[in-house]
């Protein structure tokens, strides 16, 4: 049987090196080169990046701009369209940053995904449960498999990935759409089912197997034809290495289809639509990402089909990145971007900024404050013309920005999860007070 890793080395020599031809387009269109101060100002250029990844890959070393470049992709996938010999060279740099950390050695790996992974879930688990009681919490975050609403075989998995679960209010908002619709669903998600992220970006690629493979074998027990994941990362952790590589290895496809929430719910838009009936008389700018093929449009779809809304394209803000969290490697850069952004709604007279995913939302929800537009998820306006509402706790936290009024604020919640105060207190300092969209980590997707 092939494994996971020789899956992935075939993966490589097949969809990379026997394909690239060092032609230099993806990276003369990668938004990131130039404010990493890379030169791929032109094929050429671009060129000599490509190649020596190619030479890393082939087993020798690789340039430290070429290792730049491979460390700062934030996703956008504007590469992959670029490629004209079917190379997904998001997919490439990924696998370069996979040899630079298997560099360091599996313990190291092991360690450094383990931290990862462990940081990630103490503060999805404080900061959702601080936010909401555990019988609602379970609703999004079920212990084990459950059933959702369905009283049939369930039609869809709502994936939620696992941190949107600190902005609980986006998940519930889709279950509660999902609800209205009367679609019947299971919910998965939550640390316990998580794509395996964490540990593949830090070079585990034993752990990061081992949880995609239990989380897709949960996906599969359900029977439901498909899965919606709500996270863009999980949709990319999956679609560029999960399900290709298990394909790869087990000689046979997965047994369901992953889909972005949002794509799936545009698709759907003669079953919204008789829902969506108060009107909503906002103009809406959205959070425009384009990592996820097809999200972007499925949202501004969506946005249109929205009775009352205005939706108003912006169109000098570039747009990069999976989500927001991912730029923030070049913080000056993101920067800019987040000012070109709000400063383009000022100028287009917008009232309402709707993020499309949580990362962006998580980063950006309180910034509203003070300016002529309110900052709001897409979900929210979609729940707001069908008549459902669900408060934005973690917006409202933001807003407070203090430590001790959060806590004096949640302590019924502290108290029914018997949370320790002084952890909670750490994971406030870090990630709602002083969190600001330029601060963030890969981790916190
Ligand atoms: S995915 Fe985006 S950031 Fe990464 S290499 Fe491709 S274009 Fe550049
Ligand atoms: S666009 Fe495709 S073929 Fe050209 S250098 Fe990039 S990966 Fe290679």
């Amino acid at each position: 049987m092939t494994t996971f890793d020789d899956a992935i080395d075939l993966r490589i020599e097949e969809e990379i090196l026997d394909r690239c031809t060092l032609c230099g387009k993806c990276a003369a269109v990668c938004p990131m080169p130039e404010p990493a101060g890379l030169d791929a100002s032109s094929d050429e250029a671009g060129s000599k990046l490509v190649s020596s990844i190619i030479d890393l890959l082939r087993g020798g070393e690789a340039s430290p701009e070429s290792l730049e470049w491979a460390e700062i992709c934030t996703g956008s996938g504007h590469c992959i369209e670029a490629c004209p010999e079917a190379v997904n060279p998001r997919f490439m740099l990924a696998m370069a940053r996979l040899r630079t950390r298997r560099g360091k050695g599996e313990e190291a790996a092991r360690a450094n995904g383990r931290h990862s992974f462990g940081t990630m879930s103490n503060a999805v688990r404080a900061l959702s449960r601080m936010q909401l009681p555990a019988d609602i919490l379970e609703r999004i975050n079920p212990p084990n498999r459950q059933q959702g609403n369905a009283t049939r075989d369930p039609e869809v998995v709502y994936y939620t990935g696992c941190n949107m679960l600190r902005t609980p209010h986006i998940g519930l908002l889709c279950l509660e759409v999902l609800d209205a619709m009367d679609v019947p669903y299971e919910v998965m998600g939550g640390p316990g089912q998580c794509c395996g992220i964490f540990q593949f970006r830090e070079g585990d690629t034993k752990t990061a197997e081992t949880i995609s493979n239990r989380t897709m074998g949960n996906f599969s027990a359900t029977r439901a034809p498909e899965v919606l994941a709500w996270c863009p990362s999980c949709v990319v952790q999956f679609g560029d290495i999960n399900f290709p590589t298990f394909e790869r290895a087990n000689q046979a496809p997965a047994p369901f289809q992953m889909m972005a929430f949002y794509i799936w719910l545009a698709g759907r838009l003669d079953d919204l639509k008789p829902l969506m009936t108060r009107p909503v008389n906002r103009r809406v700018a959205l959070v425009e990402r384009p990592g996820v093929p097809g999200a972007r449009d499925a949202a501004i779809q969506i946005a249109k089909a929205i009775p009352g809304v205005d939706y108003i394209a912006l169109p000098e803000v570039q747009r990069v990145g999976i989500s927001s969290n991912y730029l923030t490697l070049l913080p000056d850069f993101k920067e800019k971007l987040l000012e070109e952004e709000f400063d383009a709604c000022i100028a287009a007279d917008v009232d309402t900024l709707a993020t499309i995913f949580h990362p962006c939302h998580r980063e950006t929800c309180h910034l509203g404050e003070g300016k002529p537009f309110e900052i709001v998820n897409l979900m929210e306006l979609v729940g707001e013309s069908i008549g459902i509402e669900v408060e934005d706790l973690f917006k409202k936290l933001k807003i407070m920005g203090d430590v001790d009024a959060i806590i004096a604020d949640c302590a019924d919640m502290i108290e029914e999860h018997a949370l320790n105060v002084d952890a909670l207190r750490a994971h406030l300092e870090a990630e709602v007070i002083h969190a600001n969209p330029f601060e963030g980590v890969f981790s916190q997707d």
